[in-house]
């Protein structure tokens, strides 16, 4: 049995271990998705410039437990039957044709980004009673990406139930200089790379 005390903000009477007063509706502790490891969207899309796809495939395995601990059963294994399939499926099409392996990784980056922002989501109803939302147009370009960003400005998105954009002129000056380097440093890996094939 969970204990009441009396909230900090308004002095109603509230239990002990609740995340928001029901009354005030203040937060007691900023809101967050636990354990997620690798949240830094620079790191992120530096990555991804180097690893196209792989390193948004391995964040979500890398992050897969501490997911699954906030997810419904039938989310759970939505989740693993993607990320199991991605594998051979990927695998096949890259053995047809490249563009044929591009196209379904996409595919199941997106089916996995997806999943894993439903999954957020409903969590959010549940934990915080928000409901959080995200931007489609965002899924559907970034997928695994979008989900770095939406986790890091996930406090705000609970603290606006619908918010759908989150924008920070700030940030996105800084992570457009970061993509530039990204692609810069494998433009020029590319470039070596190839020199040491024709040498
Ligand atoms: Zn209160």
């Amino acid at each position: 049995m969970s204990e009441k005390v009396k909230c900090p903000y308004c002095g109603n009477e509230i239990y002990n271990d609740a995340e928001q007063c029901e009354f005030c509706k203040e937060y007691f502790a900023e809101p967050e998705i636990k354990n997620i490891k690798l949240t830094s969207l620079g790191q992120f899309i530096v990555f991804s410039c180097l690893l196209p796809g792989v390193y948004a495939y391995l964040w979500s395995l890398l992050n897969y437990k501490s997911i699954i601990n906030i997810a419904s059963s039938r989310d759970r294994a939505k989740l693993k039957t993607m990320l199991i399939l991605a594998l051979p499926f990927c695998i096949v099409a890259g053995i047809i044709n490249p563009i044929v392996l591009v196209i379904t990784a996409k595919i199941f980056l997106l089916g996995i980004s997806y999943r894993i922002l439903r999954i957020i989501e409903k969590y959010s109803l549940i934990k915080y009673n928000s409901a959080v939302t995200h931007n489609e147009y965002g899924w559907f370009i970034f997928d695994v990406l979008y989900i770095v960003y939406f986790l890091g400005t996930y406090p705000e998105r609970v603290h606006t139930p619908g918010m759908r954009m989150c924008f920070n002129i700030n940030n996105w000056i800084k992570y457009s200089l970061i993509f530039l380097l990204g692609i810069g440093i494998a433009v020029m890996l590319t470039y070596y790379l190839s020199f040491i094939d024709i040498g």
